[in-house]
């Protein structure tokens, strides 16, 4: 096996984390199960492209699942950590830099007034969680299945039967308890929404949803689904999160609430806002910041957070965010679907592109647009991994599930995407052969 393995060093490589490293890894899917094989082992990365640590370059689609919207490494980012490492790496006390970051958020997020610092996309849903509980005195969150909203306890619950019902936990290690305040829907039907918030509107601290939900496929939302969700939390006085940790940074202005003019009362912030390095974010008008500690009761904290080289690589990733790379990330995106639609039109395949900006899915074919997890055929993941092998082979990193998106970064260029799409056609002609 080892001997006619395509990346001999990575696979043992691998064996030898396996030792050491819960399945060798240290985030699920990393681990390349859904491919059903061994993950490849990253030995440096510059721009769009990786190199494993066998010697083969791919152009990468993963982007490290979303933060590197500059591709990897990118000068400016790398310059700022170096002046500000010789600084000190972490003070646990305030300074300048904080304040930077927190101001280039606030410009692009007119409804955050203040900005709160952690160290990753799931704390920041965590701290959003206990805040709206703690504003509100209500217990109750509403969650919608086919988004992912970090590790949290409580929305690591699964939708149990019948409508509208309660969770249960989706893990094993969290009580029944954790989730017993949660409730699922399924996305895109206003008439569960409306029952369900007949039934616990009084209850409900909050409702959290990605309003692009980019983490199982990419199930874009009707407008109206979404201004549904606002009239009726503002009719129950109930706090919406948009879980933008994902998404924040993606789009022109900052995120998918500027696109649509929907503004959420909690933004979560993470993945492109840290420039590669570890770094979550929240934020939200004066009233409702203001009850965080130590203004107010709610109680959050982090020894590392707001650390000054996370926020310089940080302040300087979003500098680099003008106008024109937004124009160039969708350029790019227009490109890769005019390109991927016209070999997919050539075969007879089961795959559609679904595309966003700078996000893209390859999804099981629809006849209409699937807005939600429900409408995703359940055996679309099984071909997926020829199709994922087929274009790593020949130098293409696309994520290693079919339910995780592909992110462009300005560090791409046409001709990559026409190296992509002459793969794709070459490994389709050999997936039909097979067939
Ligand atoms: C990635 C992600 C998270 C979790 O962020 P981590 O930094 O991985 O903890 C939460 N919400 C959304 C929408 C995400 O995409």
């Amino acid at each position: 096996m080892k001997e006619s393995h395509p990346r001999p060093r990575s696979f043992s490589l691998h064996e030898k984390a396996c030792e050491h490293l819960v399945g060798g890894v240290n985030s699920p899917v990393r681990a390349f199960k859904s491919v059903h094989g061994s993950p490849v082992y990253f030995a440096q990365a510059k721009g769009a492209c990786v190199t494993d640590e066998d010697g083969n370059e791919y152009v990468d689609y993963i982007q490290s699942w979303g933060p590197m919207i500059h591709g990897h490494a990118p000068e400016n980012v790398l310059d700022a950590i170096r002046e500000t490492m010789e600084k000190g790496t972490s003070f646990g006390a305030p300074h300048v830099g904080e304040i930077e970051m927190a101001l280039r958020i606030k410009a692009r997020f007119p409804n955050i007034d203040k900005v709160r610092f952690v160290s990753s996309g799931t704390e920041a849903v965590m701290s959003a969680v206990r805040l709206a509980r703690g504003v509100t005195g209500r217990d109750g969150i509403l969650k919608f299945e086919g988004c992912y909203h970090g590790h949290v306890d409580s929305l690591l619950a699964k939708a149990g039967s019948g409508i509208a019902t309660l969770g249960i936990a989706g893990s094993p290690g969290i009580p029944q308890g954790t989730v017993g305040d949660t409730v699922i829907l399924q996305l895109n039907d206003e008439e569960m929404l409306e029952h369900a918030f007949s039934m616990h509107g009084k209850t409900l601290a909050c409702v959290i949803i990605e309003p692009l939900p980019a983490n199982n496929g990419l199930l874009p939302q009707r407008p109206e689904f979404l201004q549904r969700i606002r009239d009726l939390c503002d009719e129950h006085q109930v706090l919406l999160i948009f879980d933008e940790v994902i998404t924040g940074f993606r789009f022109q202005q900052g995120g998918v609430s500027s696109v649509l003019d929907i503004q959420p009362d909690i933004t979560t912030l993470g993945k492109a806002i840290g420039g590669g390095l570890p770094v979550g974010a929240y934020g939200a008008r004066d009233e409702i910041m203001s009850q965080l500690a130590p203004e107010g009761p709610v109680y959050q904290a982090g020894t590392l957070s707001g650390n000054p080289i996370a926020m310089a690589a940080g302040s300087a990733a979003i500098d680099l965010l003008d106008n024109s790379c937004y124009d160039k990330l969708e350029a790019l995106g227009i490109h890769l679907e005019d390109s991927i639609n016209q070999i997919l039109s050539k075969h007879d395949f089961p795959f559609n592109l679904v595309r966003v900006g700078s996000m893209f899915w390859m999804s099981p074919p629809s006849d209409d647009l699937i807005r939600s997890a429900a409408d995703i055929p359940s055996d679309s993941g099984s071909r997926y991994a020829d199709l994922h092998y087929g274009l790593l082979d020949r130098g293409h990193m696309l994520a290693p599930s079919a339910y995780e998106i592909g992110f462009l970064s300005t560090a791409h260029t046409r001709e990559n995407i026409d190296d992509l799409c002459s793969a794709l056609d070459s490994t389709l002609i050999e997936m039909e052969a097979k067939t």
